[in-house]
């Protein structure tokens, strides 16, 4: 049993065999997916992931306006999310949303900027989100000190890269650490150290697909059945068996959505 709690599948990379994609995760023991509608916000992306969440009883989606389509997002855009959150049961959380310093696709200000307004919507509309934070630790400390820490919301801070004083400081919000496959690099010690300190009643797993793949599957197509990878080496850090993980992570995430997956499955 095992939650991909980060994947993008419902991209134009799998539009060939989405259908396998999915059946193969099943296979492995993933019983939940949460797909993260992305992209242009004005393109149709949103909705392609919360449709995809509609179809599949295992599938569960969250949307928002990732740092690097920051310059895209507007008033229009909040408007879009928040009407689909309202409309679907199935959108879960608002995300991936955050700074990203690494690539800097839109201006640095624009992404602070556009974070902290996704933050109050999210707030307003009492739901989880998604953070994603790449190069910009203390802006985004401050930030999430600043829009979310007295919201009694949680959330997830996803595809951990970070310090441990980034993890201490999201740990301090309740929030959750999600690891990828970029866990089971080869040079990856460092955050194998950090992840060996994060509690095991905070901890994810994730693929990020199509991206990092998880060894020994590194530079293809990544796919939701290979998370499996991820907890695997959690389990090496935590001396604990994958399946231990498996079930750790599956419970951390159903007390994170617990009432939105309930209200979802009465629908
Ligand atoms: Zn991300
Ligand atoms: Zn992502």
């Amino acid at each position: 049993m095992f939650v991909d709690s980060h994947a993008h599948i419902d991209g134009p990379e799998y539009d060939a065999d989405r259908d396998e994609v999915i059946q193969r995760a099943l296979d492995a023991g993933i019983d939940t997916i949460l797909t993260i509608g992305t992209g242009d916000p004005h393109s149709g992306a949103l909705e392609r992931a919360v449709a995809l969440a509609e179809r599949y009883q295992n599938i569960y989606a969250a949307i928002g306006t990732h740092p690097h389509d920051a310059k895209l997002f507007d008033d229009q855009a909040e408007g879009r999310i928040r009407g689909l959150i309202k409309q679907s049961s199935r959108v879960i959380a608002w995300g991936e949303i955050g700074l990203d310093y690494h690539y800097d696709n839109s201006p640095r200000d624009l992404q602070r900027e556009m974070f902290r307004q996704q933050l109050r919507a999210a707030r307003d509309l009492r739901v989880p989100v998604i953070i994603h934070t790449r190069e910009a630790e203390e802006d985004t400390i401050e930030i999430l000190n600043s829009e979310w820490t007295d919201s009694k919301l949680r959330g997830i801070m996803h595809c951990f890269s970070g310090s441990w004083k980034m993890a201490e400081m999201a740990l301090e919000l309740g929030f959750l650490i999600s690891f990828s496959g970029s866990l089971t690099f080869k040079k990856a010690g460092d955050l194998r150290a950090v992840a060996s300190r994060v509690p095991l009643d905070s901890l994810l797993i994730e693929t990020d697909c199509p991206y990092l793949s998880p060894e020994p599957f590194r530079g293809r197509r990544n796919e939701p059945a290979r998370v499996v990878e991820v907890a695997r080496c959690l389990a090496v850090i935590h001396a604990r068996s994958p399946a231990d993980i498996g079930a750790i992570t599956t419970v951390n995430f159903s007390r994170l959505f617990g009432p939105r997956i309930e209200e979802a499955g009465q629908n």
